[in-house]
């Protein structure tokens, strides 16, 4: 059925593009996601419209844009992906969106997916696959990426240089202190393992010297079979997990299921990759700032 769609989703675009050209003379510049757009409207500002391209409540992960959607890509003056695979539709992507867009990943070390690592017999993944895309989840790539942006930026605005560069001070400043708070204020752990449900957290878990145990994988997709469950219910027993995080927008059926099977509590760590209607006012320092105060609790406290 994909394959279908995709076939009509690249015979759409091919008759669109036949009725538009690359426009370099707009005001608009699209983000993929809201990570993407969240960064890139810190560094941007008012100089250009950020737009953008997965509407807040869509899954990030399989969202499959229409013919239209990708078209209305040839209007933007930059296309800004966060890149490792996190935008599924790429693939269908024209080359020429392709090549103007700054993909964000760029530059950053990528981690690799646990779960499919641990499937010795899974066939059906290859490494270029596996990559975890969940990069903003580490304020140290986040303000990597905003460089990625000041510096794209500059390259096609050269009058607003003093500006994006300002932008992009401040805001490296703020993220910053942030990374020293959440230093500071997991030290006194008891833990360094935090159980989740999707496979989000690598890249912060990293920074801090955590290890992430995920019940599904990289995407919300990947759900566990009654023999991983098991397994991971044993792990999670062993290694004395108190708290589970699953995300307020999720099934929640497996955590649930873990959560009483072992008597322990269920939390929440949000991945940014969307905003919904409970989070519409918020940003990534304070979506962050939550996250710290869930790890916090779960963390340090006996
Ligand atoms: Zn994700």
């Amino acid at each position: 059925m994909k394959k279908i769609i995709s076939f009509f989703i690249i015979i759409g675009i091919g008759l669109l593009f036949t009725a538009c050209s690359l426009n370099i003379d707009t005001n608009v510049i699209v983000a993929s996601t809201y990570p993407a757009y969240d960064l890139t409207k810190r560094i941007v500002g008012d100089k250009y419209e950020v737009t953008q391209f997965v509407p807040n409540g869509q899954e990030p992960h399989d969202y499959e844009p229409t013919a239209k959607k990708i078209g209305a890509l040839y209007d933007a003056k930059l296309y800004i992906e966060i890149g490792f695979g996190f935008e599924a539709y790429t693939n269908s992507l024209p080359d020429e969106i392709k090549n103007k867009a700054l993909t964000l990943s760029d530059g950053i070390e990528p981690l690799y997916s646990h779960h499919s690592h641990d499937h010795e017999h899974d066939v059906e993944d290859h490494d270029s696959e596996t990559v975890n895309p969940h990069i903003w989840l580490s304020i140290k790539n986040a303000i990597k990426m905003m460089n990625s942006i000041v510096n794209k930026m500059v390259e096609i605005d050269e009058n607003n240089k003093a500006y994006y560069e300002d932008n992009y001070l401040k805001n490296k400043e703020l993220f910053e202190a942030l990374d020293i708070k959440y230093r500071e204020e997991l030290q006194d752990r008891k833990t360094n393992y935090i159980a989740t449900t999707h496979e989000a957290f690598g890249y912060l878990c990293k920074d801090y010297g955590l290890e992430e145990i995920a019940i599904m994988g990289i995407t919300n997709a990947d759900s566990p079979t009654a023999s991983e469950l098991a397994k991971i219910t044993d792990e999670l027993k062993s290694k004395n997990i108190k708290v589970i995080f699953g995300e307020a927008s999720e099934s929640s059926s497996f955590s649930d299921a873990i959560a009483s099977s072992l008597n322990i509590k269920r939390s929440s760590l949000n991945t940014i990759e969307a905003l919904n209607d409970l989070t519409q006012n918020e940003d990534y320092i304070s979506l962050m700032t939550s996250n710290l105060a869930s790890l916090k609790e779960a963390l340090c406290n006996e």
